[in-house]
């Protein structure tokens, strides 16, 4: 996994995937991540990868990563970094085998970088969409009133 300047390539990398790309922080998680600061986020993907990715057998592996409900999480489904087979395929960490500490800390600084990344890009599309939609509902009353 690369150093952190060149995070650029495997963001383009997952930008390209349809799957990966869907990924994004929601409001809840926004405000979460505002909420906690970046250093207890740290902690908790921290504590994830410990307990989730590291083990070198995980029970159920590919089920383990929810797909919401922390910036985290969310982050490790954008970055490729929710289960071992996930980082076999596109970081080329083996599975089957303990992480070290190195490549436990590397995969925590890229969820850090997607998170910061992320958190600097405007509110979800979700929420413009709904402000798009209200206008345009808003638009429509109008040309009602105005109509004949
Ligand atoms: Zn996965």
């Amino acid at each position: 996994m690369p150093d952190a300047p060149a995070y650029g390539a495997l963001f383009d990398r997952l930008q390209r995937s349809a799957f990966r790309s869907r990924f994004h922080l929601g409001q809840q998680e926004r405000e979460y991540a505002l909420k906690q600061g970046a250093e207890v986020l740290r902690s908790h993907a921290e504590d994830f990868v410990r307990k989730r990715l590291a083990p070198a057998c995980i029970p159920g592996d590919g089920r383990q990563t929810p797909m919401r409900g922390h910036p985290v999480f969310v982050a490790q489904h954008a970055c490729a970094c929710c289960c071992r087979s996930c980082l076999a395929k596109w970081h080329g960490i083996p599975a089957g085998r303990e992480l070290s500490q190195e490549q436990q800390d590397s995969i925590v600084s890229l969820l850090m970088a997607w998170i910061g990344k992320e958190m600097s890009m405007p509110a979800p599309a979700a929420r413009q969409d709904r402000a798009r939609r209200r206008k345009a509902a808003e638009a429509f009353q109008l040309s009602l009133l105005d109509g004949d």
